[in-house]
């Protein structure tokens, strides 16, 4: 039993509009969903992927209106890293988000920089023979595009704490550097590192993650809630996400680890050609579809302007 890599990553916005900005318009991501959180309806979750809306590939928002801006602390994912294909890309990236006034630094493998609320980003050039996971975009050709995540890092005050969980509980493999993980199954992997925690407390809030979700099988997900259960992992019961169904466990260092199951997926309750479009509602919050309009933010469909071009 092995899980399939990254399923995805859940970050918190205090701006839902400029995030739809940055992540669709200029990263190039598809906003696959536009649903509310499932714990608080009254605030959007916002999904970006590749075109099918697939695990891998999958960051997501909740939006809290004027939360403050967080910072990554000791516990916390401070880097989220997606993969490009080449070196031509993240010159490409480069100019890009130059032109966007975002600073990038980086070497001919990697490409740092932070989104509008400080949340760290980096696109690499990785060796894989996983599938690239991209987006369609008019602006940006097809072999530049983000191709899916490659990993997440994590601050620790210690990371031996983790190790024995991570490998023993739920398979990762050691990779170089050291404090690094590989969660490899048959389709795909994806990385989880450790850096040590700087000395300020973190704190939540805008332009920091909440979680990353590690992607199951469908069939072996009650099977993962056992395995983690028995490596003392402490895992919420099975909750039915309505898109995937989840576990969620904090893994020994402080980060907050979900495990999702690679179905049922966003066609779920729409059509695959207008993922995102309007608003999606589990089936439990639509009698508060009308009430809902009135407090949550207007977004644009990011999509609208392509067919004026
Ligand atoms: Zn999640």
């Amino acid at each position: 039993m092995r899980l399939e890599g990254i399923h995805h990553v859940t970050c918190i916005t205090a701006d839902a509009p400029r995030n739809v900005d940055f992540y669709a318009r200029v990263l190039g991501l598809r906003l696959v969903k536009k649903t509310v959180n499932q714990d608080d309806p009254t605030v959007y979750h916002l999904f970006y992927a590749d075109e099918e809306g697939s695990a891998g590939a999958d960051i997501t928002f909740f939006e809290y209106p004027g939360a403050r801006p967080g910072r990554a602390g000791a516990g916390m994912v401070h880097r989220v890293t997606w993969r490009v294909g080449s070196e031509q890309a993240l010159d490409f990236w480069a100019d890009r988000l130059g032109g966007e006034g975002v600073e990038a630094t980086g070497d001919d493998a990697r490409l740092r920089f932070r989104d509008p609320e400080g949340l760290e980003l980096e696109l690499a050039v990785v060796e894989t023979d996983d599938r690239p996971l991209v987006a369609e975009h008019p602006e940006i050709p097809e072999e530049l595009r983000l191709q899916g995540f490659d990993g997440v890092r994590a601050y620790s005050l210690a990371p031996d704490a983790s190790r024995q969980f991570l490998e023993a509980g739920l398979g990762f493999t050691a990779v170089a550097p050291p404090e690094e993980w590989e969660s490899r199954g048959d389709e795909r992997g994806g990385s989880y590192g450790y850096d040590p925690a700087p000395a300020e407390r973190g704190i939540g809030g805008a332009g920091t993650v909440h979680h990353v979700a590690w992607s199951s099988r469908m069939e072996e997900h009650e099977a993962w809630r056992d395995r983690v259960a028995r490596a003392g992992g402490n895992p919420t019961p099975v909750i039915d996400r309505f898109y995937f169904r989840s576990i969620y466990f904090r893994e020994p260092s402080g980060v907050l680890f979900e495990i999702a199951t690679l179905g049922p997926g966003f066609t779920a309750d729409e059509p695959f050609e207008t993922l995102g479009e309007g608003l999606s509602l589990p089936p439990n919050y639509e009698r508060l579809r009308e009430q809902l309009k009135d407090v949550l933010t207007p977004l644009p469909n990011p999509r609208e302007s392509w067919t004026r071009r």
